[in-house]
């Protein structure tokens, strides 16, 4: 868990650090966490509680505390070592304490000016002699304790918890909570009966001080049982929904293969690749062969970590597709992305007299057209494209097989778009979704229990391991020491500037700086620059030329993220890495270690203002020193941010379990499993409202 953030209390000078942020910020962040409607609101439920209902005395606080105390100023001073920060020494009678500020306004000297008295709520660090408390909250002392716990939320960057509080009391007090679950199954096979879900609710956002504390964050609190009840049967029911809908759905069962007298598209595909597939890769093929083969529209995900060569068995799925004379179309998030595809699929298959059409929101008019005629007469076997892919004025002849690559990236409706796109008989095309985001296998089944999953196990041989090392700021110099050495040898290199989400325009400033005094630094090498703004054909120019092999570095915003396949490329700079999510951290390691070239990946950190790195920033780059397996790498990233985290991070619209847990909640699972079946036949509003309520708009997502 993250360090106890800097909790503001209710009318509080906020943590100086948000004083920064912009208005609407917390707004985007409620809708990144995906709290749009007051029922998300509602249910979503505090990680913890803080008890701001007593004043703990300095003598009983140990290290590591989270407490809340009075004390008056006793010293005030702002020192400029080992860096400019507010030191301010409070004394309670019982003992002393400092508190350390590296961003203070003058507002914050003046509450704690020498002799005011204040309330200060924060952790303790250190032993009884050298006391101290970083970046706590304060304010005059006195006033009301509070009388119930304190909940801290799950939140993301730039949504501070005084703001998502309010904002889910708001939600609370407005959310319909009427029950949904039939009462005589309130108590049916249950050790206790489930209480009703508003005094569950209402208890869980504002416990009385007098509960033990341990059965909430153990979830074994009455409340917390209703909750979990709640989830499970919203999955269970939107799963066996689904399965209903799905078995009655059909679609074209792709055998006979129609092209030519001799060899299949297939054959002819695999006779011509420089490589030999690797036995996960030949698994999944006939996994997914065997799905293609029948009348029941595909629903596979296609797991590999990075690198792992899933784009070849996505070509011969669509070689399968066009053998037996359906079209098929490859959809990806970024036009780099799908120009890269769409590349080393037209030098797959035109040779073989496949006709493939390319659509993206930046071509020109007359190129589109083009397309789009290729695609409705069926000239075209294989459409690839971006978003541009399911926009209404694209008609398939036939198609059959839909590909989506990188499928997190897309949101539902969009999935749901490029099915739509049959253009016969009600049939759906078959959906193959790839990613290299694997999900923890143990979270796997719950989440995707609609969808079947195949996954490439193995790295194509040849692959040296990539050597990962964490290298402060201070350090850059000797970073770009190693740039020459690589250059030297005729490789090229990534650099990877940050993505600050309060602001874009301060990341190309980072990015362009960067890419200058590489110039300098590198005399004699091209350094190139890709960012977001840019556009699409400028992006494409400078992709090109680093592919070519022209420009010896290439200096990046994220656009890099996903997929791009330069096999020359052995080092890999990530710029503030810190601020980077593990599964981007890995995602963008994986540029690099594509050829039989050692390859390295640089973590470049800056602490920035604070004295040291945050303890989630630094297990996050412990994990990629640590591993370069995506599952390891997922199920770290979990375990460091939490179920809740996890989910709002993915906002792919998952139905994800974030209170239950199948491996131990196991009564209230059978609960819900009796239940959900009864519940469909016999009281089938109360059914739909339940899912409803708790997946929403993410309900959809079981039929994408
Ligand atoms: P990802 O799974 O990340 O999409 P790619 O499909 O881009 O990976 O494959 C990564 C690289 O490995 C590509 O250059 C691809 O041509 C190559 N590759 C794929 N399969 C094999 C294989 N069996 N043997 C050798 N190289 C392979
Ligand atoms: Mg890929």
């Amino acid at each position: 868990m993250s360090p106890p953030a800097a909790s503001p209390l209710k009318a509080l000078p906020a943590g100086a650090g948000s004083a920064t942020v912009a208005k609407s910020l917390p707004q985007k962040a409620l809708e990144k966490l995906g709290l749009r409607r007051d029922i998300d609101l509602a249910l979503h439920l505090p990680l913890r509680y803080e008890d701001e209902t007593r004043i703990t005395r300095l003598a009983d606080a140990r290290d590591g505390d989270m407490v809340q105390i009075e004390a008056q100023v006793t010293h005030s001073e702002v020192a400029f070592r080992p860096r400019r920060q507010l030191r301010v020494m409070v004394d309670d009678g019982s003992g002393t304490c400092v508190l350390r500020f590296i961003n203070f306004y003058p507002a914050h000297q003046k509450t704690l000016s020498v002799g005011a008295r204040v309330r200060v709520r924060g952790e303790i660090r250190g032993g009884f002699v050298s006391r101290e408390m970083v970046h706590p909250s304060f304010r005059a002392a006195g006033g009301e304790l509070a009388t119930a716990l304190t909940p801290v939320y799950p939140t993301v960057a730039g949504l501070p918890q005084a703001y998502l509080r309010k904002a889910v009391l708001g939600g609370l007090g407005r959310a319909d909570l009427a029950e949904t679950i039939p009462k005589e199954f309130l108590s049916k096979n249950l050790p206790q009966p489930l209480s009703s879900l508003r005094e569950a609710l209402q208890f869980l956002h504002n416990p009385t001080p007098d509960v033990a504390l341990a059965t909430l964050e153990d979830r074994s609190h009455p409340a917390w049982q209703r909750l979990k009840a709640e989830e499970l049967l919203a999955q269970q029911l939107s799963q066996l929904q689904a399965r209903r809908v799905r078995a009655a759905m059909r679609a074209p069962a792709l055998r006979a293969p129609v092209h030519g007298p001799q060899c299949t598209l297939q054959e002819q595909l695999l006779e011509r690749l420089p490589f030999r597939l690797t036995a996960a890769q030949q698994r999944v093929g006939a996994e997914i062969a065997a799905d293609l083969q029948k009348s029941l529209p595909m629903h596979r995900l296609l797991q590999g970590d990075v690198g792992s060569g899933k784009t070849v068995v996505a070509a011969l799925a669509a070689a399968r597709c066009m053998d037996a004379g359906w079209q098929c179309a490859l959809m990806a998030p970024t036009e780099i992305l799908a120009e890269q595809h769409f590349r080393k699929l037209i030098g797959w298959l035109e040779p073989l007299g496949i006709q493939t059409a390319w659509l993206t929101g930046s071509q020109k008019a007359k190129e589109r057209r083009e397309a789009l005629a290729m695609i409705e007469s069926g000239a075209a076997g294989l459409v690839v494209g971006t978003h541009a892919v399911i926009q209404d004025k694209v008609i398939f002849k036939n198609l059959a097989l839909a590909i989506i690559d990188e499928q997190h990236r897309f949101g539902v409706a969009q999935r749901l778009a490029l099915r739509s796109k049959m253009s016969e008989g009600g049939e759906e095309p078959h959906l193959l979704m790839m990613t290299a985001t694997p999900i923890p296998r143990t979270l796997a089944m719950s989440y995707y229990a609609d969808l079947d999953v195949s996954t490439i196990d193995e790295l194509p041989p040849g692959r040296t391991p990539i050597v990962t090392k964490v290298v402060s700021e201070a350090r850059r110099d000797e970073v770009v020491e190693r740039i020459r050495s690589q250059l030297a040898e005729g490789r090229q290199v990534y650099w990877v500037c940050p993505l600050i989400e309060e602001s874009e325009s301060v990341d190309l400033i980072n990015a362009t700086q960067t890419h200058e005094a590489l110039t300098a630094a590198l005399s004699g090498t091209k350094v190139g620059l890709l960012h977001s703004r840019m556009p699409p054909a400028e992006k494409k120019a400078v992709m090109a030329l680093f592919t070519s092999g022209q420009l010896g570095v290439l200096v990046s915003t994220t656009v890099i993220e996903v997929g791009v396949d330069v096999p020359n490329a052995s080092l890999m700079v990530i710029e503030h890495a810190e601020r980077f999510g593990l599964s981007q951290l890995h995602q963008l390691r994986g540029r690099v270690g594509r050829g039989a070239a050692a390859s390295a990946c640089v973590l470049l950190y800056s602490t920035g203002d604070a004295p040291r790195l945050g303890e989630t920033a630094r297990a996050r780059l412990k994990a990629m020193v640590e591993t370069q397996d995506g599952f390891e790498i997922a199920r770290r990233d979990l375990e460091i941010r939490g179920p809740g985290e996890f989910l709002g991070a993915r906002q792919s619209g998952a139905p994800l379990l974030r209170f239950a847990d199948l491996a131990t909640d196991t009564e209230l699972l059978a609960w819900a499993r009796a239940l959900a079946p009864v519940m469909l036949d016999k009281y089938p509003d109360l059914a739909h409202r339940h899912i409803l309520r708790w997946l929403g708009g993410k309900a959809e997502f079981l039929k994408a």
